[in-house]
């Protein structure tokens, strides 16, 4: 997936930017459908794939896509965008007496001029803002006055192309996305969650298997989990109900949840003992009720518990379509569970809770700010690298368990489905 957005989608950027939309159109097209071809087969993504999640596929990461922009959409602004940095040289390459034919004359003009109207016009349609207002002048006329008729911007390709990228999602936000969608959304364009999906494996921690690679893709995109499900989970409920049911399933709770949970545990543990701290994780005994949050932390200046919590924000019990809803009512919980407990005992306590599709609860926040003051306190080196390091290692670790969970509920509803269907014979 970074191959393909930082390697694979720019090669046609040059391209873009030299040849003209009309031109370029059928081989855009074209080349769209090679990268989307190269996405399902990688990612063994549904075929046909639905149209909502192709548009998320092209979709920017900050609102929740793979920031994987089609080339066709991209081709306007990019001329535009192009001619616009020689616009002010160009008329002085034609003859005087010519320029007015040559630019303006609809029947007399060159083609490059008629087709930087064309782009304009497409631009102004698609709702950018125009003159001194945003990147696109009012006016054909303006383009070619000095200034170009706008404010100088620096990423002006970038504004546009983000500009329309922003208001085709909230167009399709408002008239078209299921409350389910606009869950999903709202937590995969939250803070940090996407982290998993922009880190560089570049250290073990950071390594995702394609399995589990394929499994987060699937997730973030609202497609079934897996292929070759039976029709209900080993719980019992109907897998077409929920496609992605493993990961809200309550049987799987003391199983593989429970180990992605503990993945967590784990790292908290190590970031805080690096930087200098003394740690304790309450142990788990299967079958009893806790009472102790999972880490006891004594820092130099002061004593935390936190409480580990993952939830997925898509479970059918969730209504709310608010960001981070599920991670807010899970710290409430967290909150009333050991709040009173950790104040009797001195310390602070902190619910550290992330949704499946990888955005931090509010109050993690706090967990990293305390975490941030014991490492710049600490001998680490680069602390703000480590510190990023620590919350890419952490996401990383999050699409890990949920694929452990979603492959465990496959192995036992398929081995339940086999049972049942050997006692009917
Ligand atoms: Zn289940």
């Amino acid at each position: 997936m970074i191959l393909l957005r930082l390697s694979v989608i720019p090669q046609l950027g040059y391209l873009a930017r030299v040849v003209p939309p009309s031109l370029l159109a059928p081989h855009a097209l074209r080349f769209d459908d090679m990268v989307l071809d190269v996405v399902q087969r990688k990612f063994l993504l549904p075929n046909p794939l639905p149209d909502v999640a192709k548009f998320f596929l092209s979709l920017p990461i900050k609102v929740g896509g793979f920031g994987l922009r089609k080339a066709r959409d991209v081709s306007c602004p990019a001329y535009f965008c192009a001619v616009s940095a020689a616009a002010e040289g160009i008329p002085e390459l034609l003859p005087v007496e010519r320029r007015r034919a040559l630019l303006f004359d609809e029947k007399t003009r060159a083609p490059f001029a008629a087709e930087v109207d064309l782009c304009l016009h497409q631009l102004i349609d698609a709702g950018v803002l125009t003159g001194l207002d945003g990147p696109i002048p009012d006016s054909f006329v303006d383009f070619w006055r000095p200034g170009g008729g706008v404010l100088a911007l620096p990423r002006r390709q970038h504004e546009i192309s983000t500009y329309i990228a922003a208001a085709e999602f909230r167009r399709w936000l408002h008239d078209a996305a299921t409350a389910k969608e606009k869950q999903r959304v709202a937590s995969a364009s939250a803070a940090k969650a996407s982290l998993w999906l922009t880190s560089f494996p570049t250290t073990p921690e950071l390594i995702m298997a394609d399995d589990d690679f394929v499994i987060g893709v699937k997730h973030r995109l609202g497609v079934p989990l897996m292929d070759d499900l039976p029709p209900k989970c080993f719980c019992g409920a109907a897998l077409m109900d929920d496609p992605q049911h493993f990961l809200s399933c309550s049987m799987l709770k003391r199983r593989a949840m429970t180990v992605r949970h503990d993945s967590v545990v784990r790292l908290l543990r190590d970031f805080f003992h690096h930087a200098g701290a003394l740690v304790h994780i309450e142990p788990r005994i299967y079958e009893t009720k806790r009472f102790r949050p999972d880490l006891d932390i004594l820092l130099a200046d002061t004593n935390i518990m936190i409480d580990v919590g993952i939830t997925n924000p898509c479970a059918p019990s969730r209504t709310s379509t608010t960001a981070l809803a599920a991670a807010t009512t899970m710290e409430k919980a967290k909150v009333v569970e050991y709040k009173k407990f950790a104040e009797e005992r001195g310390a602070k306590f902190f619910p550290f809770i992330i949704e499946t599709l990888g955005a931090y609860g509010k109050e993690t926040a706090k967990v990293l700010k305390v975490l941030a003051k014991a490492v710049f306190n600490s001998n680490i080196d680069s602390p703000s690298d480590y510190l990023v390091q620590c919350n890419r290692v952490v996401a990383v670790a999050v699409q890990r368990g949920n694929a452990l969970v979603a492959r465990q509920g496959a192995v036992l509803s398929r081995a339940a489905a086999a049972r049942s269907a050997y006692a009917e014979w």
